[in-house]
């Protein structure tokens, strides 16, 4: 089944997990388009979305930072519009690089503690790559690791940035991850880390996970280096595809990008931010800067993040349906963005998706 590797299981007790149901029974989503090309893609996705009937009502969300007592937050308004919907689409967030304000993408992450990140890569069918068989899917700690933004300088010249790990957020998305594992029915869960390296963080990483293991007698758990794993995967990924992949922070930054480089790129792979009140979910690559605003972009990463949403939000049949009209015209081939070698602008791409719906 396709759409497997895109789902995002949640606890089915959880309801308002589902997102806000209306009187008229559509489904209000916050959305936020984000910088560089994600008013573009955005648009592509609104657009199908419509065409397709999806009973979802956008609401727009503006994260313009604000200073509020001598720091950087989201308006209070976003905050507001996500945790009434509990369901967020996001474009991407461009982040100055080394001063100015905090990344909102991490802003977001830690307002609404979304705790795990899950990131399908899988291989499109008619888009040649040099394996045509890639479907890894990884879960990354999404909250603290060394992206705990705790960074000082020691003396001149020294400067410290924490790796933080702790039981709390280490056993919260480990146990996503094996409920991941248990719900989709992908039976074995592999914790990648460098606790050879890192013996009390990654030390207390794996060995939750080897905890949390007996738990889940069903489901075959093993542990791999982080380098190995690397080699692993670009040598042969055909091993990784009935694996769940779970790991601190950083690694899943970069092993996923690593993943989306196999099946063409980053304008191919989604991912969702889960959390317990709420969740986003945005497409991996970044604002785009050298092509905003051309009508150049691929909206193909942040559609596959809204399919997730939707299964996600128990909403199976649209997310196949719109899930099966990308698959058809990106196999098609005639109709593709300039990043997957085709001529086609990012409306034309769309308006071949709502062609094939
Ligand atoms: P990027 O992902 O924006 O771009 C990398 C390359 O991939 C560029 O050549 C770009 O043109 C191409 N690309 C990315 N998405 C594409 C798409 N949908 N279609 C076609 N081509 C696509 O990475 P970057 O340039 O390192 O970052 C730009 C900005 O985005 C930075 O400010 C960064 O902080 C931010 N960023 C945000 C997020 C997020 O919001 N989650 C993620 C990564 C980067």
């Amino acid at each position: 089944l396709q759409h497997r590797s895109y789902a995002t299981p949640t606890a089915e007790k959880v309801a308002k997990f589902k997102g806000q149901k209306q009187s008229d029974g559509k489904y209000m989503v916050s959305l936020i388009e984000g910088d560089g090309i994600g008013p573009e893609i955005s648009q592509s996705v609104k657009d199908i979305y419509s065409a397709a009937n999806v009973p979802i009502k956008w609401e727009s969300v503006d994260v313009t930072p604000m200073l509020k007592d001598g720091k950087t937050v989201i308006p209070d308004s976003a905050i507001e519009s996500i945790t009434r919907n509990y369901v967020a689409l996001k474009g991407p967030l461009a982040t100055p690089v080394g001063k100015g304000h905090v990344s909102l993408n991490l802003t977001l992450r830690r307002t609404f503690n979304l705790f795990a990140n899950v990131r399908p890569c899988k291989s499109i069918a008619g888009y040649k790559t040099p394996y045509d068989n890639v479907d890894t899917l990884l879960i990354r700690e999404n909250t603290e690791g060394e992206y705990s933004g705790i960074e000082h300088v020691v003396v001149d010249g020294v400067v410290q940035s924490i790796k933080l790990i702790t039981k709390d957020a280490s056993e919260r998305v480990l146990r996503y991850a094996f409920q991941y594992a248990q719900d989709v029915g992908r039976l074995k869960v592999r914790a990648v880390h460098k606790a050879t390296i890192m013996k009390m963080s990654d030390g207390l990483f794996l060995s939750l996970a080897n905890k949390m293991a007996k738990e889940y007698p069903n489901i075959e758990f093993d542990a791999e280096l982080l380098d190995n794993t690397c080699l692993k995967v670009v040598t042969d990924p055909s091993p990784y595809n009935d694996k769940v992949l779970v790991m601190p922070n950083l690694y899943g930054d970069i092993l996923s990008d690593m993943c989306a480089g196999l099946i063409g790129g980053l304008g191919l792979t989604p991912s969702a931010n889960i959390g317990d009140e709420c969740s986003i979910f945005e497409a991996v690559h970044g604002s785009a800067p050298d092509i905003a605003g051309k009508g150049l972009a691929n909206p193909t990463a942040l559609l596959l993040s809204s399919i997730m949403m939707l299964q996600h939000m128990g909403l199976t049949e649209h997310a196949d349906r719109i899930q099966g009209a990308i698959f058809k015209t990106l196999a098609e081939g005639k109709t593709i963005t300039g990043d997957l070698g085709g001529k086609a602008k990012t409306h034309e791409y769309a308006a071949a998706v709502i062609k094939n719906l």
